[in-house]
């Protein structure tokens, strides 16, 4: 079947009041965005719902599959339309839709048609019972069932004809720009860019901040974490990453602290330099991949060490899944192949074979000290030299 058009259900957005069409009009901006590379479409928003009229060829596979991945969609509709909206065009229509759709084969439908302009001289009920009466005649094999019908024959009569009786899922959420910019801990493990993904899907911009430490990291590893920005991005839009040369602070605070705390210690120097950076491009919160007990710098008391250091609001959306839980997720949106290659994350010299599970924050705080007369110079440097990358799903 060849469709020409696509209408588009979005959920929450409808219930924003006032807001509301600021809303629509950032998910129609996504919407272009992520077809432009599929094809030439018209974009009209009317009455709660958004139209997509391709006028160029494109691929219906491809456009679907991109139309799954805009947040704030809960449903595709891929419609026929019929500009004429009278009832014998009608008619003609719907007969040739199932036709085309699903040809003579035993199924049970019902019609269920709308009409948005009340004037039109005929009643819904009695255009459902026509068209179901001239459906039947058509096709042989075709029985009415009102109540859970295998085919849904939804006809919209507004300034045209819409018909369909397909509703394929959407991502849901809200569409990005909608809710500020937040900050994202990302790392080149399965957890960070699940978090960034499911953030994301609430309206939220990303930026990222990677800490890397070469050469005791790889390349590779720094390729990955673009990678994996990139692959995210399909979703968020553009994704502004930030690298930070952390080596130097990881070499200082392996010669000066307690090597069961380095962990501890250096995530939060992670956090106080994201915040910064975070503060730096208006983002106003940090978003990482921790999960409670996971591993030892994220027991309760690690996470209550690491948080500390941290007065914005960091969200941690993954921190009460299950680790198959968050695999799933990393497979669905496709991060997972890419987060399982095996480049190390830091050298495992800077991982303790006996890291303290429930570090205490005083002793953190005193085995800092050590740190005072290097710890401000380096994080300057860290800060001043970073860099950017913008990394986009084009
Ligand atoms: P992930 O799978 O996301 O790497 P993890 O289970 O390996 O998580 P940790 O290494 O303890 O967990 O890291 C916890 C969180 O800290 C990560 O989810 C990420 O948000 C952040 N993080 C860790 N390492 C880095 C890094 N090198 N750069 C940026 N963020 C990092
Ligand atoms: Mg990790």
């Amino acid at each position: 079947m060849d469709y020409k058009a696509f209408m588009i259900k979005y959920a929450e957005i409808g219930t924003k009041g006032k807001n509301r069409y600021k809303f629509e009009d950032v998910l129609v901006g996504r919407i272009k965005e992520h077809l432009e590379p599929y094809g030439d479409f018209a974009i009209r928003k009317d009455y709660g719902r958004i139209y997509l009229e391709a006028q160029s060829d494109y691929d219906y596979e491809d456009v679907v599959n991109e139309l799954k991945k805009v947040f704030g969609i809960i449903g595709i509709c891929p419609i026929v339309v019929e500009d004429n909206t009278d009832f014998e065009a009608i008619k003609a229509k719907s007969i040739e839709y199932m036709g085309e759709r699903y040809g003579n084969k035993s199924l049970s439908f019902k019609v269920y048609a709308r009409r948005s302009d009340k004037s039109y001289p005929m009643q819904s009920m009695e255009i459902n019972s026509e068209i179901g009466h001239y459906l039947l005649e058509e096709y042989s094999e075709y029985r009415v069932d009102v109540h859970s019908p295998e085919v849904l024959l939804t006809i919209e009569i507004r300034d045209k004809v819409y018909i369909y009786s397909e509703i394929i899922r959407g991502a849901g959420g809200l569409p990005v720009g909608t809710n500020g910019k937040a900050m994202l801990l990302l790392s080149g493990g399965i957890d960070s860019p699940v978090a960034g993904y499911m953030i994301s899907k609430r309206g939220v911009e990303l930026e990222a901040v990677y800490f890397n430490a070469p050469p005791y990291t790889s390349e590779r590893a720094k390729q990955k974490v673009i990678d994996l920005a990139r692959i995210v991005s399909g979703y968020s839009g553009e994704i502004k990453l930030h690298i930070v040369n952390f080596t130097d602070i990881q070499l200082a605070i392996y010669e000066k602290c307690p090597h069961d705390e380095l962990t501890i210690i250096m995530r939060r120097y992670m956090m106080k330099i994201a915040q910064h950076l975070a503060k730096e491009n208006d983002c106003k919160a940090l978003i990482t991949g921790e999960s409670i007990g996971q591993v030892a710098s994220q027991t309760m008391e690690s996470l209550y060490c690491t948080n500390e250091v941290c007065n914005m609001p960091v969200f941690r959306p993954c921190i009460g899944m299950d680790k198959q839980d968050i695999i799933d997720i990393s497979e669905k949106i496709d991060t997972y192949e890419t987060s399982i290659l095996p480049y190390e994350d830091y050298c495992t010299i800077f991982v303790a074979k006996h890291p303290v599970t429930k570090p205490r924050l005083d002793i953190i705080k005193r085995s800092e000290e050590k740190l005072a007369d290097v710890i401000d110079e380096l994080v300057k440097t860290a800060i001043e030299t970073v860099e950017v990358e913008k990394v986009s799903f084009r």
